[in-house]
């Protein structure tokens, strides 16, 4: 369900811009709004939120699909942890569809997906690796390789044909459109701006997205 925000930019606590194929980690305090636009379109946000003060409650793909029977996210959504928690709340979404299914581009997906030589290629598993070790959000949350579970794709449109496969399609957001979530217990997001250049979903062109929080 399309649904536009109220909160204004110029009043958000944290305002800043991720390049294609960087990552970032923030704590969410309890009753903060998170927001992600998408700037200039069709970009993959992977993302990924973990209990501040539990990181064994995290995301859970599987909980959060059920408990919606849906396997999209919009408006109204709710993101399920792994112990059955509320984590957030989708508050607004100007773009309509997040995927839940396609999970994150890793060099071996790249072999697998595209070609042996795309193996090198930057990916988002590398990057939610980068972020665990050297954002500070992570020292106490202590978070290794094996908490890399399901993510979300922001903004990216993958498509479950009639006979149960997975179509990586052309995106359906466009640039301005943004999910803002509000947060129902302290969180960290980590994100990995997708760097992937060989998917359509972003028109094979990765681009900067903006994160923002507001009290
Ligand atoms: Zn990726």
């Amino acid at each position: 369900m399309l649904t536009a925000s109220e909160l204004n930019p110029a009043k958000a606590l944290v305002n800043e811009v991720c390049l294609s194929g960087e990552s970032w980690m923030h704590l969410i305090r309890k009753g903060q709004t998170f927001r992600i636009e998408d700037l200039e379109g069709n970009q993959a946000v992977d993302t990924l939120f973990y209990n501040a003060h539990d990181a064994e409650d995290r995301y859970d793909a599987v909980q959060t699909i059920a408990r919606q029977r849906n396997i999209y996210l919009t408006t109204g959504s709710k993101l399920i942890s792994t112990e059955g928690n509320v984590l957030l709340t989708i508050t607004a979404d100007t773009c309509g569809r997040h995927d839940t299914l396609g999970g994150a581009c890793a060099a071996e997906s790249n072999t697998v997906r595209y070609a042996l030589e795309k193996r090198p290629m930057h990916n988002c598993r590398d990057s939610f690796l980068h972020a665990l070790s050297h954002s500070p959000c992570n020292h106490d949350l202590g978070l290794t390789k094996r908490d890399i579970t399901h993510n979300i794709n922001f903004f990216m449109n993958v498509p479950v044909t009639p006979d149960g496969g997975l179509k990586f399609d052309d995106g359906i957001s466009a640039p301005g459109k943004y999910v803002e979530l509000r947060a129902e217990m302290d969180v960290v997001v980590l994100i990995s701006n997708c760097p992937q250049l060989n998917n359509p979903c972003n028109a094979y062109n990765p681009t900067p997205v903006r994160l923002l929080i507001w009290d």
